[in-house]
């Protein structure tokens, strides 16, 4: 069976967009592949966040991923601090790395500029090594991630296969699977910029999957439109109105050809409707599988620690395989 892996930051509230990008495809496949989800807790350190609220966030994150359909009884659910082998192979993943490619990445250098006056960068500009390592630790061959994560697989991939000449065969090299809808769903009030779980709270443009959904329905009902008011898929000229038809397809189960098709006719505004009641109705169902997750911490405790058993023993041999393939061993 092949391994698929993907991972999550406890840096914030979970959001529709995480679901879409992140984890749908996912528990779709679960049973499918050898499958595990890492949170990505030492990824999240990169900024700064209050210590007792990325414990939180993490005992959130597992219950609302279990909420979302991850059936832990086959998926490996852990936290990538207790697996204190993505650090060791991502410190080796790095010495194949050299600076000038890791100061291009797309991300560090949009990142960076974000920083508060006190953070330090180095977080982000080993993001993709340990990132690397993460995946490639796990011999993992599908990867499913929002459209923001290509550029960061492509780089395990170049990481993975500059060991393997120089070392021989060690990794596996992984394919990214990209949602074909919802790659990269935006925020409602600003469709020129992604929709992040990093969004305060307040933030009339982003869906948390845990918003009251009286809210989830008035940001929808307000989401940023055009003056047109014609309903079709145009990234560049209809941000708003296509993030909305993204969002649609998705919670139909549609393409967005189906979705145009289907709505051509409507207005904005009864689109908007429907659109509210579909996500509403979804987020509603997760959220009360949710709440009855989160109300016991010792049982979602108890599934991290199963789930880091699990990813240690993989972990274990083949950290070890490469620590013997790079010399490391007497
Ligand atoms: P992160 O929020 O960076 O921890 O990402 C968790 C997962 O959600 C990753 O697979 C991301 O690619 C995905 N993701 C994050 N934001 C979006 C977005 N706006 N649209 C689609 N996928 C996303």
């Amino acid at each position: 069976m092949e391994t698929m892996i993907t991972g999550v930051r406890p840096t914030g509230s979970i959001t529709l967009a995480n679901y879409i990008g992140g984890i749908r495809k996912f528990v779709e496949q679960q049973y499918n592949y050898d499958s595990l989800i890492f949170i990505a807790d030492i990824h999240g350190l990169t900024t700064y966040i209050e210590p007792n609220e990325i414990r939180n966030n993490i005992l959130d994150i597992t219950a609302m991923y279990m909420a979302c359909g991850i059936d832990v009884e086959h998926t490996a659910l852990f936290m990538q601090s207790d697996v204190l082998e993505h650090c060791n192979l991502g410190f080796l993943v790095a010495f194949q790395c050299g600076v000038g490619e890791l100061s291009r990445m797309t991300q560090y250098k949009s990142k960076r500029l974000e920083l508060g006056k006190n953070e330090k960068d180095m977080g982000l500009f080993i993001y993709p090594t340990l990132m690397a390592a993460d995946i490639l630790l796990y011999d993992a061959k599908v990867v499913p991630v929002g459209a923001d994560q290509r550029q960061h697989i492509e780089k395990t991939r170049d990481l993975g296969e500059r060991f393997n000449k120089i070392y021989g065969d060690t990794f596996t090299l992984p394919d990214y699977q990209i949602p074909t809808v919802g790659a990269k769903i935006m925020n409602l009030q600003k469709p020129d910029e992604k929709m992040s779980k990093s969004a305060p709270k307040d933030d009339k443009g982003t869906i948390f999957m845990l918003d009251d959904v009286c809210i989830t329905r008035k940001k929808i009902m307000s989401a940023k439109t055009d003056d047109e008011a014609k309903i079709y898929y145009d990234e560049e000229k209809k941000p708003g109105v296509s993030n909305l038809i993204s969002l649609m397809a998705v919670v139909n189960n549609m393409s967005i050809e189906e979705v145009v098709n289907k709505y051509k006719e409507y207005s904005y505004k009864d689109f908007k409707i429907e659109l509210a009641d579909k996500v509403c109705e979804f987020i509603l169902s997760v959220q009360e599988k949710y709440y009855q997750y989160r109300n016991d911490e010792e049982f979602l405790k108890e599934v991290l620690k199963k789930g880091a058993l699990k990813a240690k023993n993989k972990a274990n041999d083949k950290y070890l395989s490469v620590r013997k393939k790079v010399g490391l061993y007497i």
